[in-house]
């Protein structure tokens, strides 16, 4: 059986704030402004030196940090610890700081609209993030921003990131751009959940039952309400936990901790699955594969081909990029679905209830675990796209910042030119990671399938191979097309 962390038990990991130095860290209103300051301090530079900087992509600053290495280093976070860039956002720091009027203090009255989310729109969940981030995928591919392009680019890109979370602080409470809006949000979330911190949890539940202030949510004299609107005493993932503290600060009865736990346990363990979270896997699945494929010469000819038909301009054709990843996200629903027609016990009623994003159905008992389980294959897929840059350009950064500081021979530095492993050693790299990916989801589904598709089965052995023969599917598809890709980036 999962360790799990449901609402009822305690959390069983390990938890950090045992440490007195981990405790008075956390406790400390400054913890998260230092935590944020040296990466706001790194994207104005970004913004600035993409601006005012060299126009050679490969040797300005912005360009180089933000596409070479900081892709990379953000999966790499989110792998190993979940949210961990999100305790340490520049985008939703500053625009938290002006909100809060504040760097770092408790303050009482905020400044803006402080507007409630519509609950309408609320509850498409993570659908909304995940439609955010392939508008700006798409955006990104039509300025070719990423390749890199003119590092101008980049930098209007940031600046407008900066600029909605700043609007949207503006005109709603807490940080409602995180939790339904920033386009990194489903992302993080999802592949986040490998990671091995757990987040804030409480200590105690019963405690927090007979709490009458519930100052965690609503704020208290020494911190401000879950600006995720997550009660720590409810979680039982670390799915919405930004790691921003303001809980642990604010409990009057010291009934918080931050606990470790083992990695895949928010995949496997959570005792409450969304479907909201199953479907933006499902088209996070579709737009990574989409971004494998698109790298094919063959995409070049169908892209160009509907773009003639369609009289637009030039690559990535919006329907073509639509169409693909949707149809690639209802291939894998499909394929669930009739995993769910063939074994589901006749016997079994699946209740319908709710709206449509809550309603049981027999689909949904076997969709939204089994999309769970494919987390970890998304999230590797994720990770090895990254790869080719940070391999072939990665230590041009050195050359990039020297040229910042105003030596005119950068572009001559040996680093400028070297590539720290060769096309076929990148591949074997990018496979090797979708081969762990693999394992990691074929374990997580192993899981799950047992606890929550083998009771509403016939057949249970034969459900349990289907589950893991999707999921190796999955991996021998993303290995192949990256062998086919041959680490182009
Ligand atoms: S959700 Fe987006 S804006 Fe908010 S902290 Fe995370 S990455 Fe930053
Ligand atoms: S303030 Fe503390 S005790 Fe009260 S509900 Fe929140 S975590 Fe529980
Ligand atoms: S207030 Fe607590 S539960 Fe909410 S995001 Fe911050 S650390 Fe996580």
């Amino acid at each position: 059986m999962a360790e799990r962390f449901g609402p009822s038990d305690p959390p069983s990991g390990w938890d950090l704030t045992r440490n007195p130095r981990v405790a008075r860290l956390l406790r400390s209103r400054r913890f998260q402004f230092l935590l944020i300051l040296p990466n706001q301090l790194v994207f104005w530079t970004v913004i600035f030196v993409g601006l005012l900087g060299t126009v050679v992509p490969g040797l300005n600053f912005g360009t180089a940090i933000t596409w070479y290495i900081w892709f990379c280093l953000v999966f790499v976070m989110m792998v190993v610890v979940g949210r961990a860039w999100c305790a340490m956002c520049p985008f939703g720091g500053f625009a938290e700081w002006i909100q809060r009027r504040t760097l770092w203090q408790r303050t009482q009255k905020v400044l803006g609209l402080g507007r409630k989310f519509p609950e309408p729109l609320a509850r498409y969940g993570f659908l909304l993030p995940v439609a955010t981030f392939l508008l700006l995928t798409w955006i990104e591919e039509y300025f070719n921003i990423a390749g890199p392009g003119t590092p101008s680019a980049t930098s209007w890109m940031v600046v407008g990131i900066v600029t909605s979370a700043l609007l949207f602080f503006l005109i709603f409470e807490r940080r409602t751009f995180c939790r339904y809006l920033c386009p990194l949000s489903a992302l993080i979330g999802t592949v986040g959940s490998m990671g091995s911190v757990a987040g804030f949890r409480t200590k105690d539940r019963e405690v927090c039952l007979s709490c009458e202030t519930k100052d965690c949510m609503r704020g208290g004299e020494e911190g401000f309400g879950c600006p995720w609107y997550t009660w720590p005493a409810s979680a039982d993932s670390n799915l919405a936990c930004g790691l921003c503290s303001e809980c642990y600060k604010a409990c009057p009865s010291n009934n918080i901790g931050m606990y470790l736990q083992k990695p895949l346990t928010s995949v496997i363990a959570p005792t409450r699955r969304r479907a909201d979270v199953a479907w933006a896997v499902a088209l996070l699945w579709g737009l990574v594969l989409y971004q494998q494929i698109n790298a094919l010469s063959i995409y070049a000819t169908v892209d160009t081909w509907l773009n003639s038909h369609l009289a637009f301009p030039h690559y990535p054709n919006p329907v073509a990029y639509m169409g693909l990843i949707v149809a690639l996200a209802l291939l894998t629903a499909g394929v669930m679905w009739t995993i769910s027609r063939v074994f589901a016990r006749k016997d079994m009623t699946f209740t319908v209830k709710g709206n449509f994003m809550e309603r049981a159905s027999r689909f949904r008992a076997y969709f939204v675990p089994l999309t769970y389980g494919m987390i970890p294959v998304v999230g590797a897929d994720y990770f090895a796209r990254q790869l080719p840059k940070f391999f072939q350009h990665a230590t041009r950064i050195v050359p990039a910042v020297q040229q910042t500081l105003g030596s005119q021979t950068a572009i001559k530095s040996p680093l400028y030119q070297m590539r720290l492993l060769s096309n076929p050693h990148i591949v074997g790299v990018q496979v090797t990671i979708i081969a762990i990916g693999t394992l990691a989801a074929v374990w997580s589904t192993w899981k799950i399938s047992g606890r929550e598709i083998v009771p509403v089965s016939r057949g249970g052995a034969a459900v349990r191979v289907a589950s893991l023969s999707l999921v190796l599917v999955f991996g021998a598809v993303a290995a192949m097309l990256y062998v086919l890709m041959n680490a182009a980036d």
